[in-house]
């Protein structure tokens, strides 16, 4: 079943969008499952499942933080993860950026958006985010490879609601892009769409799609 899924949703994606399998709850025998199908992204929103699943799966899997990640836990992930998908404050960055310069690794990172009606979701406001993109405390970062950004719609069953937080989310990776990093060709990520909703955040260009129930069922 899982491995039915996984390749029923790679073989319906456009060649710009890649699939990040969410595997958050579930254990290292299902995740072996959609690797067996071929898949190598798999996101977790927990730092300790994190590591204890990148310490026994296989080494080729890039693994994905797409939770809120606390400052004090960055160092568990700094040497091997992938991308960490939620930076939606200025001390975080820092945190990320020292752990980096620990071990010598510019450590990819996605602005995280506050793109939906919830007051709960994390997420960064465009002046917010231009304010510290804009700090000189910024550019001397030298551990951070900016990549893109990362946002969650509202959870409704209106779908113009939807597609429209989605292209607020397109709008503003544009401004970002054409501003702060139009010589960085590693910003070109835009990470939106979830089980529910990943068909419009395709059409509004996304590039990552972080899907987990539609795979492994529901947690
Ligand atoms: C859990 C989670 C997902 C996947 O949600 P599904 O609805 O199960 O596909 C995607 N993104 C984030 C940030 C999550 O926490």
């Amino acid at each position: 079943m899982i491995k039915v899924q996984v390749a029923a949703i790679r073989s319906s994606l456009p060649a710009t969008t890649a699939l990040i399998a969410v595997s958050k709850t579930h254990p290292i025998e299902r995740i072996m499952e959609a690797y067996e199908a071929g898949q190598r992204d798999f996101g977790e929103n927990k730092v300790q499942d994190l590591v204890e699943k990148y310490e026994a799966l296989p080494k080729d899997i890039r693994w994905h933080m797409i939770g809120h990640l606390q400052s004090n836990k960055v160092k568990y992930i700094a040497p091997f993860v992938h991308l960490i998908h939620g930076v939606d404050s200025f001390k975080l960055l820092l945190e990320i950026n020292k752990q980096g310069q620990k071990i010598q690794r510019k450590i990819p990172c996605l602005l995280q958006f506050h793109i939906a009606q919830e007051e709960t979701k994390f997420g960064l406001s465009m002046d917010e985010a231009t304010a510290l993109l804009s700090s000189p405390d910024f550019n001397n970062m030298q551990h951070i490879l900016p990549c893109g950004v990362m946002g969650m719609a509202t959870f409704t069953e209106n779908t113009a609601q939807i597609r429209e937080e989605f292209q607020s989310l397109h709008a503003i990776y544009q401004q970002l892009k054409s501003r702060c990093f139009p010589s960085n060709p590693e910003f070109k990520e835009i990470s939106m769409g979830m089980s529910d909703d990943y068909p419009i955040a395709i059409e509004e260009g996304s590039t990552l799609i972080r899907v987990g129930s539609k795979i492994f069922g529901s947690r």
